[in-house]
């Protein structure tokens, strides 16, 4: 049934058969008259809460000894606009090179869709897995290390993933319109490079902080708006994705796991609309950490969980729906190359060096995998998501703020929402200009600085098809 009253089917109809014909897109992306009242979604959730002793954050933070609350994969079905698109967002550090891939083709099978139709984001908590298959291939060789990610339960978490979205896809509802709000978040976001007389990084100012230099500094650059864009069935709102740049940790290294402010905001909100879904993205949050507000107090914990919960509350009082007249799906690869001070030989010799402690030799191999991944030019997939004026940007890794901002600045016109920590692989992605200015996220970029205009370009690509 169109539940849609649209007047201008003829002419969109037309617009959509010239955008093909100009540009050769890809055909997945028309929404016309056919399809104007079929839009349906199935959201789904499902736990990825690692077992008891299993490896948190790659290996050199304590493993897990308890579970303070769970973590959870949150996502949607969308179809009607051509295969069916999928959405979904992980309570993990992160999910790089065949992980992503795995996980990605576990829920595209389950949809019945590609997997260049399905996108993948995590929250970035750190006392959670940080899974990367390739990486712990290598780390196993060396017999004595512990695991990055444990391939049993890793399997275990495509299973349930398969099945909650099959389970979801028996219960579908019609999708009529959608909304996009925002509001800016307080006392969360600092950027967390401090820059000295000299031009380089003076001090990382960490996810928490005890010295009052740190709390002193400004901001810096953040994006200090949570965007949201939601789904409705009519006046019903079914789905809320919350987006948000920051690293999401208040504390960490205990070996207690949890989804941490970000995941416990989302979860509360979820508490209060137990009808709505709702999924939290962390945004270009690779240089953004609350170190400025932030002590690493048990204290602070519950108190940035109601900075972020405010947040969201208010975004979603802007939420006006409008009916959905466009949906588009693109996407664009890119395989930036690996930079030339990390050599494969030379990296190994360390992993493979029983004197060094774990931290020095489980990390290395992210490294070795991504070089390996580049060597296979396996790329990452951006996408995005068009409905009416609202452009939904999938990135990948640990991208930084200006990504974010100059997507924003790209396409004023637009309601640009941005969710990064998609495909890990590259870890750390800086602007080409902080490359020489060095620090922490500068020493653990595995990609060459012309990452900066391959991912930019990738952006541009992604806002400026639209047309
Ligand atoms: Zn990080």
């Amino acid at each position: 049934m169109n539940s849609i009253a649209n007047p201008d089917l003829s002419r969109r109809q037309f617009l959509g058969a010239s955008a093909l014909a100009a540009g050769g897109l890809s055909p997945a992306f028309a929404y016309g008259a056919a399809s104007a009242g079929n839009l349906r979604l199935a959201t789904f959730r499902y736990e990825v809460t690692p077992p008891m002793g299993h490896s948190l954050c790659g290996g050199w933070i304590k493993p897990v000894v308890g579970v303070d609350d769970p973590l959870e994969a949150i996502g949607y079905v969308l179809l009607g606009s051509g295969e069916p698109i999928v959405v979904c967002v992980v309570d993990w550090t992160g999910l790089l090179n065949s992980a992503h891939i795995e996980w990605r083709k576990a829920l595209a099978e389950a949809a019945n869709t590609t997997i260049d139709r399905v996108t993948v984001h995590c929250v970035h908590q750190h006392n959670a897995p940080f899974a990367c298959l390739d990486a712990e291939d290598i780390i196993l060789k060396q017999g004595d290390l512990p695991h990055i990610v444990e391939k049993d339960f890793f399997k275990r978490c495509l299973d349930a993933g398969r099945s909650a979205v099959q389970t979801a896809l028996k219960q579908t509802s019609p999708v009529t319109h959608v909304a996009h709000g925002e509001a800016r978040v307080s006392k969360v976001a600092g950027n967390r490079r401090i820059i000295g007389l000299n031009g380089s990084v003076l001090s990382q100012r960490g996810s928490s902080s005890r010295r009052p230099a740190h709390h002193r500094y400004p901001e810096g650059l953040i994006d200090p708006m949570l965007k949201t864009v939601a789904f409705y069935n009519g006046t019903k709102k079914l789905a809320a994705c919350h987006y948000y740049a920051c690293h999401p940790m208040s504390y960490y290294g205990d070996g207690r796991v949890s989804a941490d402010f970000c995941g416990l905001a989302r979860r509360q909100r979820q508490e209060q609309e137990p009808d709505c879904t709702h999924l939290y993205f962390n945004g270009c949050g690779g240089n953004i950490g609350a170190g400025k507000y932030n002590d690493g107090s048990k204290e602070m914990r519950p108190v940035l969980t109601r900075r972020i919960l405010d947040g969201i509350v208010a975004s979603e009082e802007n939420l006006q729906p409008q009916p959905i007249e466009s949906v588009r799906w693109e996407t664009h690869d890119i395989l930036p190359p690996v930079d030339e001070r990390f050599d494969e030989d030379a990296i190994m010799q360390q992993v493979s060096d029983h004197n060094q402690p774990v931290r020095n030799r489980n990390r290395p191999s992210y490294t070795v995998a991504w070089i390996r991944r580049v060597n296979r030019k396996v790329p990452i997939t951006l996408s995005s998501l068009h409905i009416n004026n609202a452009s939904m940007l999938h990135l990948p890794s640990e991208s930084f703020i200006e990504y974010q901002l100059r997507a924003q600045a790209t396409a004023p016109d637009r309601f640009v929402a941005c969710a990064a920590y998609g495909d890990g692989g590259p870890w750390y992605i800086p602007t080409a200009d902080a490359y020489p200015q060095g620090g922490y996220a500068v020493s653990v970029a595995w990609c060459d600085p012309a990452v900066d205009q391959i991912l930019s370009g990738g952006i541009k690509e992604l806002l400026t098809r639209i047309g």
